[in-house]
């Protein structure tokens, strides 16, 4: 089997597994393709720059020191077996498993369930906008089977919704707000989209970014529909 291509990793993070340090390991490839993306450097498959062996004596020496390592990439689940692998021989080191997903493999969410301890699942837009905005015509309705997947295992997780003003209105927020408290979600944050590869015919305002922010009345309805949302600006 071939080993995990790594092509980042942030060492100490307060704010990527809820209530944990944490280390992040960025795997590289992704099948999407958004229009956000602050990580296209990982998109394409291809070899890792870290050495897993190398990243996992070092995670060694964090025992004690930190709580959970998180996968996220790119999309981690991408390199199937391979993460699964380093996921568990991680784990049986002491530490909680995040891992930040787009949802697009669900059978392999579902292997990684006994190993991985909480989730953050990316919900990018209303099911009939997201292949403009992700590049994949079947993203939502795999975003969906991994969400049902997740719900299943009762672990923690957190949906996130990052609103890209060129792809997501506020009815359209409160219309995936809605679908998530329909089917049981809990927590959720709303993140504020950060223009950082905008060419000129993609240009967005400030005030376009943080309408939703400043929307007293959207987030109350929101607020109102969960046991926790944060927003995250
Ligand atoms: S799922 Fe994440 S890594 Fe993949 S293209 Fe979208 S934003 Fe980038």
């Amino acid at each position: 089997m071939k080993e995990i291509q790594i092509g980042g990793l942030v060492s100490f993070t307060t704010i990527d597994y809820p209530g944990k340090l944490a280390a992040v390991i960025f795997l590289v490839g992704c099948p999407l393709r958004c229009a956000y993306c602050s990580n296209p450097h990982l998109l394409d498959v291809r070899d890792g720059e870290y050495d897993p062996e190398k990243v996992f004596d070092w995670l060694k020496e964090r025992v004690g020191k930190l709580e959970a390592v998180v996968f996220s990439g790119g999309e981690a689940l991408m390199q199937g077996d391979a993460v699964l692998e380093y996921m568990q021989r991680v784990k049986k080191l002491g530490f909680k498993i995040g891992l930040h997903t787009n949802g697009f493999y669900p059978e392999i969410l579902k292997r990684a369930s006994d190993t991985v301890d909480w989730i953050g699942l990316d919900y990018k837009a209303t099911r009939n906008k997201y292949p403009e905005l992700v590049g994949q015509n079947i993203a939502h309705d795999h975003m969906i089977k991994s969400l049902n997947i997740w719900l299943d295992t009762g672990k923690d997780f957190e949906v996130r919704i990052t609103c890209d003003p060129r792809h997501i209105t506020k009815l359209d927020l409160l219309e995936i707000a809605n679908d998530l408290h329909t089917r049981g979600v809990k927590k959720i944050a709303i993140q504020k989209y950060i223009p950082h590869f905008e060419d000129e015919t993609h240009t967005t305002t400030i005030n376009e970014r943080n309408q939703y922010f400043d929307d007293e009345n959207l987030r109350n309805q929101i607020n109102n529909s969960f046991e926790s949302v944060i927003w995250r600006e």
